[in-house]
């Protein structure tokens, strides 16, 4: 696949950055496309900048403002605290927002002659987010597919794969550290380790140690 042309649904976080890695590995050409639907922090926009910038990747910003229009949330909105209640979906969730990442990459990669996209959507870790889930992605390619008249395929390589995991990966790709130093996941706007607090912090802490712990017993 060194030949074909590739793009990454961006946002500078930890699970993007690492598909970021992976897609640099499988293709030959990637570019990555980051939205901006005013998140609680610009830091995460910046942060995307940087790290396209320091990986030599095209990097592309598209304004997504109209998302916080039609659905408030606690992402992009500083008066609706993050929480989640147990059996419902966290404050955090915008109703569609894989479903329209995914359509508007998919426009934007027809454009520059790319057919692959890749996006970090995880279903193991999804949290009750509908558009994480593989049947909803597999759903999707074909609706683009014929949307378009054009063979995309969508990659997610972080489908099965716990946060442990998805460190594992990341050190695989010889981006551990700078995917640990650089990305950011923290609600707080928080770089690398983050705030330790809120729960994106949380649970990626969670695994990190996780990981940490199972790399301290291979090594032993
Ligand atoms: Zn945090």
């Amino acid at each position: 696949m060194k030949q074909e042309k590739a793009v990454v649904v961006f946002s500078g976080g930890q699970d993007s950055t690492t598909c970021l890695y992976w897609a640099r590995k499988q293709f030959g050409d990637v570019a990555a496309i980051t939205f901006d639907y005013q998140q609680r922090h610009n830091l995460e926009i910046e942060c995307a900048r940087q790290i396209a910038e320091e990986l030599g990747v095209e990097h592309t910003v598209l304004d997504m403002s109209l998302l916080n229009q039609l659905a408030p949330n606690a992402l992009t909105r500083t008066d609706i605290p993050i929480a989640q209640e147990d059996g419902q979906l966290p404050s955090t969730f915008v109703d569609g927002r894989n479903l329209l990442f995914l359509s508007f990459a998919a426009v934007f990669a027809k454009q520059r002659g790319a057919r692959h996209l890749v996006t970090g959507v995880c279903e193991t870790d999804f949290s009750g987010y509908p558009d994480c889930r593989d049947a909803f992605i597999k759903s999707l390619n074909v609706t683009l597919n014929l949307a378009m008249d054009y063979p995309f395929v969508i990659h997610t390589p972080l489908m099965w794969l716990n946060k442990a995991e998805t460190w594992k990966l990341a050190d695989e790709l010889g981006a551990f550290d700078y995917i640990r130093e650089k990305t950011l996941t923290c609600y707080n706007g928080i770089k690398g380790d983050g705030c330790g607090e809120c729960p994106a912090c949380k649970l990626r802490k969670a695994g990190l140690e996780a990981y940490l712990r199972e790399r301290g017993e291979v090594k032993a």
